[in-house]
């Protein structure tokens, strides 16, 4: 009998293999018809006897870099036709499809790398359909050559007859790509200088997929020092990348889950536990008691490692705050007096992109950056809205809501910065531009005094579109609803830094009853002076001084803390979760000057005692958590000589404890709901554990991916379709 099916495939479809795939398995099954790419996914015409086989194969082993969105059929009249046959891309119509992100150097890649019969033999830019660089390289969908930086380079006649070869693994491999006719790295000899100067201590800058790293032996202290003094980073740890899992394992505790995340395709960098006693990382990471690791993830990383096997610093190439540079002129210009060897290349970075930096607790993959590899990255959206959602100020990232998916671009920066802010408005207006849409509503923060909320707001008067204003953490819990799949109501928790709340006061320890569309404020932790507003927030001993201030004034008399607050000038109040940690990091003698953001929570996370079950006293009244016992009993302790591994450990657990209470009390009042945790709080892991510990299963925690401010915007992107503006 002879059947016909018309198939829609979306989602991640097309630069992956797909139409070979599909090529192969129909040609194999003896049906005939043919398989296009459209704006809309990708469309195959089926006719013949196994049809019904075909589909099992598709929806249990489609090409390895696909995600399918959905599959839709349709029967068709039958014809009969010689073969099966791969057919242009379709052109016109409102782009529906994804853009990959970049995919580290695949097995079969790397074989042929260090083949020295291969003809890409130590080729750094060696790639297939089934790795290789994408967004990176975008400059317009749909993803084929002449859209992306690789245009500039014609193919050789060996890599054009792979290139339309469909039984070729590289087979419409858009950045194909040969030592004969490909990009070239510079200087021509730059193995052997990569080598000399790696040996030597020397810092090197190299240009990688989505921006320039800068490297040096992280095994050299000296070298490790050096770099820190030229790039004006005093303490912040830095990223190591190591030639295999044997080395993570010599200096973290990795476990099964972490091990499959480091070598997945993704390659990002994980946070991992340092083992006990590791000398001689020194310098690295500071005071704390993670590292950061990655496994090298291009063809070039691979050709250094061979050169030199041991594990090498490697971190954004820029200054302080500034964004990572990725073009050739910028890093000659900025990175002078950094970097004592420049590595570049001639493959054109279209689309910056910082390495993703991810982490497991409890047996969850945490994404405290997206970026190369981990993003842009699609979820299914609960309507077919076009929404703009600008995100926060801090970890900017936005996201763009159209055809019933939401799309999480990489980490752009902190906006305080005005280069990422140009950074941002240039992502917005390529990402616009790609999938051929126009918002018609555009997400920001309530903060009136954010980058974000101003060219938000800018944007939105230009296209005479609304612009809709969502409290901080009620975007960052409905950003972990999206995430789950839930709409609420739930339960949420929401501990963070620093966040603009409906009264005006600074927000961060808040529980809610909330929903997509609405929230309540039910509890929180009891508001204190932020002396100095921002200033406080980059002094631990500021806030420590502002709580030991409603404990017993005459402690903390005459400091500076207190004439801001008796004076009443720019002292906002706040309930933040997050300078609550500051100020403990500061009275247990951790760390009073951060050099950066997060160091003082980090630091008291590191000190603690994970044997430690004792906590310490607080209590909730009304609608307020209150913790003025819990500084009381923490100091008297401290007075006793308990000390502060013990003393940080105790301030995890209580916590965790009233995560409980709160939770249970809620759960009396609205019912048996999930529990939902965001906010940059909740990047801590002990936190995290602890919390899954003492609340066991009695209750559903649904942890956000995204804690920090990089989950925002897909929450403000929520909540603005569930208002039906
Ligand atoms: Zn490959
Ligand atoms: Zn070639
Ligand atoms: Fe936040």
């Amino acid at each position: 009998m002879n059947k016909a099916l018309h198939i829609h495939v979306t989602g991640i479809v097309q630069g992956v293999g797909f139409r070979p795939w599909v090529w192969k398995t129909a040609t194999e099954l003896h049906l005939t018809g043919s398989v296009r790419n459209g704006f809309d996914g990708v469309r195959i015409e089926l006719y013949g006897d196994h049809i019904e086989q075909f589909l099992e194969r598709l929806r249990s082993g489609p090409p390895p870099l696909s995600k399918i969105n959905s599959i839709q059929t349709l029967e068709t009249e039958f014809q009969a036709l010689e073969d099966f046959r791969i057919l242009e891309s379709d052109p016109g119509g409102e782009a529906l499809q994804q853009i990959s992100p970049d995919i580290s150097v695949c097995d079969d890649c790397r074989r042929e790398l260090f083949d020295c019969g291969d003809r890409r033999f130590r080729y750094p830019f060696i790639n297939c359909v089934n790795c290789g660089p994408r967004f990176s390289i975008i400059e317009n969908l749909p993803y084929d050559r002449p859209q992306t930086s690789m245009r500039e380079f014609n193919m050789c006649p060996d890599c054009a007859a792979e290139y339309s070869n469909p039984s070729d693994r590289r087979y419409h491999a858009q950045p194909i790509a040969c030592p004969v006719c490909g990009p070239a790295v510079s200087p021509e000899n730059w193995q052997q200088e990569w080598k000399q100067s790696i040996k030597a201590g020397k810092i090197i800058a190299e240009k990688g997929v989505g921006g320039f790293h800068l490297a040096c032996d992280a095994l050299n202290p000296a070298a490790v020092s050096k770099l820190r003094k030229r790039k004006g980073r005093e303490a912040k740890p830095f990223a190591l990348m190591v030639p295999d899992l044997e080395w993570v394992r010599s200096v973290c505790e990795v476990s099964p889950d972490e091990e499959k995340l480091l070598a997945s395709r993704e390659r990002p960098i994980v946070l991992l536990r340092l083992k006990g006693g590791f000398q001689t990382l020194e310098n690295i990471a500071p005071g704390l008691s993670t590292l950061g690791i990655m496994l090298p993830y291009t063809p070039m990383h691979d050709i250094m490692f061979d050169l030199f096997p041991h594990p090498v610093v490697m971190t954004s190439a820029n200054y302080t705050a500034e964004p990572m540079i990725h073009t050739n002129a910028a890093a000659r210009e900025k990175l002078e007096g950094i970097a004592d060897l420049f590595l570049t290349h001639n493959r054109e970075i279209v689309n910056r992109c910082d390495d993703p930096v991810c982490a497991v607790y409890g047996g969850q993959t945490v994404v405290l950056r997206p970026g190369r590899g981990t993003a842009p990255v699609s979820f299914p959206f609960p309507s077919d809205e076009t929404i703009l959602a600008f995100g926060a100020d801090m970890k900017n990232t936005f996201a763009l809501a159209h055809h019933g998916q939401i799309t999480l671009h990489p980490y752009i920066g902190d906006l305080e910065n005005p280069e990422a802010q140009q950074i941002l408005e240039r992502a917005i207006g390529r990402e616009l531009e790609c999938f051929n849409v126009d918002p018609t509503l555009i997400m920001h923060d309530l903060h009136p005094d954010y980058f974000s909320t101003r060219m938000a707001e800018t944007f939105a008067a230009r296209r005479e579109v609304p612009a809709i204003g969502i409290q901080h953490h009620h975007a960052h819990l409905a950003g972990a609803l999206l995430e789950h799949g839930l709409h609420g109501p739930a339960i949420g928790f929401a501990f963070d830094g620093t966040g603009y709340g409906t009264d005006g006061t600074i927000w961060g320890g808040e529980a809610m009853l909330f929903s997509a569309r609405e929230f309540s404020r039910e509890l929180y932790l009891r508001p204190f002076a932020l002396p100095g507003g921002d200033a406080a927030v980059k002094s631990p001993r500021r806030v420590a001084d502002a709580l030991l201030y409603q404990l017993d004034p005459a402690r903390v008399a005459g400091s500076i803390a207190v004439q801001l607050i008796e004076s009443g000038i720019n002292c906002p109040m706040t309930s933040s979760v997050g300078r609550l940690f500051d100020a403990v990091s500061c009275l247990l003698g951790i760390c009073e000057k951060p050099t950066f953001d997060g160091e003082a929570a980090m630091r008291l996370e590191a000190v603690a005692d994970r044997t430690e079950t004792g906590d310490l006293q607080f209590g909730i009244r009304e609608k307020e958590i209150d913790w003025r016992p819990l500084i009381a009993d923490l100091l008297d302790e401290k007075e006793k000589g308990v000390g502060a591994e013990i003393l940080s450990a105790r301030f995890h657990n209580t916590l965790a404890e009233m995560v409980y209470l709160c939770g249970r009390k809620l759960a009396e009042k609205h019912g048996d709901l999930p529990w939902v945790f965001s906010g940059g709080v909740f990047q801590n892991r002990l936190l995290v554990e602890r919390i899954q510990r003492v609340v066991g299963s009695e209750f559903r925690l649904c942890f956000s991916s995204y804690p920090n401010d990089s989950g925002i915007a897909l929450g403000q992107a929520l909540i603005g379709v569930k208002n039906g503006h």
